[in-house]
């Protein structure tokens, strides 16, 4: 069933109804993980210091019976009381200008919070799912990223507090895995994009999306020459719901694998919007990587997972979705195919 309907209508219980901790439960991706799983059936708590999380993600949320909200940031110990079957953690600002703003807090999330909750689930016998990332692999000297490539991080950079909090978490849960047999879980997320990011997030799609249709200048920094690859938010929630349903303890890359050079996805946006705005060049930051594409053959092999939705697809559902939070719910853009 669709989760959001005009009556209140919670979903049936399943029959085998799980308590779910989602760690950045507000967030871009854990507000879509909660929406799942209350659709599904299952209990959620949710764990949210809202530092980049909103309360608008939760909002429909808020009634549901199956719902509990934690206000609390996860460098701080976690005291819950219930039993706890699966734990996904989100939590972490994932845009450069996010991460960068309070570099220490961000290594802190990754180190400290993450060993809170590795902590929560050896207690409760639970599985825990980690939101690692495609930036383990730094500035790769690989075109396309398969999980045995070890990376190419600059550890004193204006990225590596992301970068290396995120290379230690991975470390953490194994060492939990090998020490306690805590049932750890780890993905790789590429670029991923959607509904729910926030406008102003300062990632490159809700950037240019939002610069669009403002009328705005869409900022690409460097020559656009740098490449991504942009998976839509429903494909990666899928992703990672068949990686904690797994068996695999080691690394998955979970993205989308078609490359686009950022002036090619500048160039996209501005035809979806039919936008009259203008390319700027900013100054590359320092240590963005080059190329990113990640290789999904462990996700096909051991997940029967690929990607479904194409860039030009996803891009409607989140020009639709920006133009109502900018615009208000009567705008709908005219989307150009
Ligand atoms: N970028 C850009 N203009 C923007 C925001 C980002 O050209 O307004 C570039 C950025 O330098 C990088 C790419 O787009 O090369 C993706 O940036 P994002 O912040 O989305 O994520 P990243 O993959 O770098 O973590």
């Amino acid at each position: 069933m669709k989760y959001f309907s005009l009556e209140p209508k919670w979903p049936e219980r399943p029959s085998n109804p799980m308590t779910i901790v989602v760690a950045g439960g507000a967030g871009f991706l854990g507000s879509h993980l909660c929406e799942r799983f209350l659709g599904e059936g299952h209990r959620v708590i949710c764990v949210d210091n809202f530092q980049t999380g909103s309360r608008r993600n939760i909002a429909a949320f808020m009634g549901d019976p199956n719902f509990s909200l934690i206000e609390q940031d996860i460098i701080l110990p976690l005291n819950i009381g219930e039993d706890i079957h699966q734990i996904y953690n989100m939590a972490c600002a994932a845009s450069p200008p996010g991460y960068q703003k309070n570099p220490i807090h961000t290594m802190m999330t990754n180190f400290i919070g993450v060993k809170n909750l590795l902590d929560l689930a050896l207690a409760k016998n639970a599985r825990i799912l980690q939101s690692s990332t495609s930036e383990v692999y730094g500035d790769p000297e690989v075109s396309i990223q398969s999980e045995s490539y070890r990376g190419s991080v600059n550890t004193c950079g204006p990225r590596a507090c992301y970068d290396e909090g995120k290379r230690v978490a991975e470390t953490l849960l194994w060492e939990y895995n090998s020490a306690y047999m805590v049932e750890t879980r780890i993905v790789r997320i590429f670029n991923t994009y959607g509904c729910r990011m926030q406008p102003d997030d300062g990632r490159v799609v809700s950037n240019f999306i939002r610069q669009a249709l403002m009328g705005e200048a869409l900022t690409i920094y460097g020559d656009g020459s740098q490449t991504r690859s942009f998976c839509y938010v429903s494909d990666l929630i899928e992703g990672l719901v068949r990686l904690m349903a797994s068996n695999e303890t080691m690394p998955v890359n979970i993205g989308n694998p078609t490359e686009f050079t950022i002036l090619e996805l500048a160039q996209i946006v501005l035809r979806k919007t039919a936008s009259e705005s203008k390319i700027v060049q900013l100054p590359l930051p320092q240590d963005d990587p080059r190329q990113r594409r990640p290789d999904i053959g462990r996700a096909a092999a051991i997940l029967g997972w690929s990607p479904k939705v194409t860039l030009e697809q996803g891009l409607e559902q989140m020009i639709q979705y920006f133009s109502r939070e900018l615009f208000g719910d009567k705008s709908e853009a005219s989307l150009v195919s």
